[in-house]
């Protein structure tokens, strides 16, 4: 090869990466993980990964962007989500009684928490998933709790629905379900798995 054809065999493979994984029509499913290196089939997304994916896609749920206590992002509840649609483990905040560890969200859960919206057509706020700080053996740090702050823009504890968010999330399976007039809950609500 000479000069100008190595400077164009160059240029082109440049184009290709700057086209990025799109336009380059590569064929292998290999970007996705260590299995698709071997080329067997992309193993199936997980039931929690696919609700936790559907949650974030609900634009009528949104989420705290900070803890009680502090400003811990990865333990936030959005990342909470994010982190089991892509196939990982929620992050604990680096302080209580979990501290710094991984959990999975359970799938009921999760089938809850979308459910209050999807059947009871509840727009809300989730303040805490696994994240945060609460009681020494709570079930957030299972995976099994949502707190709730917001509904349909008021407040739990101003003026908010949380007797109907509340009745909803008994409806749909919780076990145990917190609000105003409960300790330590008259400004969230809690429903758990
Ligand atoms: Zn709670």
């Amino acid at each position: 090869m000479n000069r100008l054809a190595v400077f164009i065999a160059v240029s082109v493979s440049a184009v290709a990466l700057s086209t990025g994984p799109a336009a380059t029509a590569d064929p292998s499913p290999g970007k996705h993980g260590s299995s698709a290196r071997h080329h067997a089939p992309a193993k199936p997304a997980s039931e929690s990964a696919r609700l936790a994916r559907t949650i974030l896609n609900t634009k009528a749920i949104t989420y705290a962007n900070s803890h009680v206590r502090g400003k811990d992002k990865a333990s936030l509840p959005k990342q909470n989500l994010v982190d089991v649609s892509n196939g990982r483990l929620a992050r604990t905040s680096p302080w209580g009684h979990k501290k710094g560890t991984r959990v999975a969200l359970d799938t009921k859960m999760l089938t809850g928490v979308l459910k209050l919206n999807t059947q009871y057509h509840y727009k809300f706020e989730i303040s805490e998933l696994v994240g945060g700080e609460h009681s020494k053996k709570s079930k957030h740090y299972a995976g099994r709790a949502v707190d709730v702050t917001w509904i349909n823009g008021r407040h739990v504890g101003k003026k908010a629905d949380h007797r109907g968010l509340m009745k909803a999330c008994r409806k749909l399976g919780a076990k145990l379900v917190l609000g105003p007039g409960d300790k330590d809950h008259g400004t969230h609500v809690h429903c758990q798995w």
